[in-house]
């Protein structure tokens, strides 16, 4: 891209529109209130500054160059998201509208609620809420697998275009008291969805030991560091019933789930989340922030998982498993006393990869463009489907790298307010190009 072209760059995410918004008077009775979405939009635009802050305020802004600045400059098509979480009621309204701020215009959206939606007249009510929160956006719905479900159920939801079905191991992540104890019980279920090509999306980890067993009566040895790669002959075993099913083991954290994956015929696919191409065990350790499940785990998986993700092998694409957690329940001050598991990526999602991507000089236009956009679309058949038209959102995103923007420290506010991963950190900047 020359340096005229970038000149001429109109986003929707640009600096020059919180110029345009500076131009109303905030004071004018006749001016429209404006809503916390649009000012938290209008914040996470300006890099983490609203311009009704102190501008003392440690100037994130303060400290961009203009974007010509930048080290390097890749324009992608709209990104997909193949795995967020965007809550309910006040938490859904604060997270919604950043999807857009991570590049994205598809979302993917798990079912964990409470309570769980199992239901296809709740997952579209859902979805339907959502949209009116991100109209640009495109929003996948998926079912909780319970036993509720059934393989009736299977066909009303395919009929009613719901995409996919998550299965939660019982008691391991957020709102999964619900989740599953064995998946021999639901084969039928399994079948039923691989009849009407509807996509199991598997929490790939199994329970830990219990902590009751000290005497290693039942002991399988199970911790969350080993739990996942514990999991991996299950995904074997279902993919060889089910041949055409389906599946995405999701955010895979090992090296070994990566070669489980590889291992697998093509209807199998993995997803790697942004903040595992960053975060070893070592950093959640002491920093509730980088506390998710399953957990980061060595340099050696992180290095499986970057060179996985940037290898352009279609089987793993994007899912950032973004899940939002009020700031105090991150902190262990509510509740239990205890951290919740989630690290928030959604307004950074493709910004985090792409730098990732660039530390194994891999931050290049077709590797990024088959991780964040391509495969995940192709996988889950979103054109063959009808889900998106081709060509009707005609944006683009624009990375930029090295403008000295700064994450965000929190979004939204009070005792809502959720602390995005690397928040005060640098990271790459993202427009919208028109
Ligand atoms: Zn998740």
């Amino acid at each position: 891209m020359t340096l005229k072209d970038h000149l001429h760059l109109r986003g929707s995410v640009s600096h020059h529109d919180d110029d345009k918004d500076k131009d109303k008077d905030p004071k004018d009775p006749q001016a429209e209130p404006e809503s916390t979405a649009r000012k938290l939009f209008r914040r996470l635009k300006s890099g983490g500054r609203s311009s009704d802050e102190d501008s003392g305020d440690e100037g994130t802004s303060k400290q961009h160059r203009s974007d010509s600045e930048a080290e390097l400059i890749i324009e992608l098509p709209p990104a997909a998201d193949f795995h967020v979480h965007l809550r309910d009621g006040s938490m859904m309204e604060t997270v919604t509208p950043t999807i857009e701020n991570g590049g994205v215009n598809l979302v993917y959206v798990m079912p964990n609620l409470v309570p769980p939606i199992t239901e296809p007249s709740a997952a579209l009510s859902y979805m339907s809420k959502l949209q009116a929160l991100s109209p640009k956006t495109t929003f996948l719905a998926t079912l909780y697998l319970h036993p509720s479900i059934t393989p009736a159920t299977i066909a009303e939801a395919a009929a009613s275009g719901i995409v996919g079905v998550k299965s939660y191991p019982r008691g391991l992540t957020t709102n999964s008291d619900s989740g599953v104890l064995s998946y021999e019980s639901f084969y039928p279920v399994f079948q039923a969805m691989s009849d009407h090509d509807i996509v199991l999306n598997l929490h790939g980890e199994c329970p830990s030991t219990p902590a009751e067993d000290v005497a290693g009566i039942e002991d399988e040895d199970i911790t969350i560091l080993n739990a996942e790669a514990k999991f991996l002959p299950t995904l074997l075993s279902i993919h060889q019933k089910f041949p055409k099913l389906r599946i995405v083991l999701e955010h895979c954290t090992t090296a070994a789930a990566v070669e489980a994956v590889r291992a697998c015929g093509p209807t199998v696919a993995g997803t790697i989340t942004a903040h595992h191409l960053f975060l070893t065990i070592d950093n959640w350790a002491d920093d509730p922030f980088c506390f998710c499940k399953p957990v980061a785990k060595l340099p050696a998986d992180r290095a499986a998982l970057l060179a996985a993700a940037s290898s352009g092998d279609p089987k793993f694409f994007l899912g950032t498993d973004s899940a939002p957690h009020p700031k105090p329940a991150k902190q262990g001050r509510s509740g239990n006393n205890k951290t919740v598991a989630g690290v928030f990526t959604q307004p950074y999602a493709v910004q985090l990869v792409a730098e990732a991507f660039d530390k194994v000089g891999k931050a290049d236009k077709e590797t990024l463009e088959g991780f964040c956009c391509r495969f995940g679309r192709e996988f889950y058949k979103v054109k063959e489907k009808g889900i998106e038209v081709e060509g009707k959102d005609k944006r683009t995103i624009v990375l930029m790298k090295g403008l000295g923007e700064k994450a965000i420290k929190e979004v939204g506010t009070g005792d809502g307010a959720v602390v995005p991963f690397r928040a005060g950190e640098e990271v790459w900047s993202l427009k919208w190009r028109d």
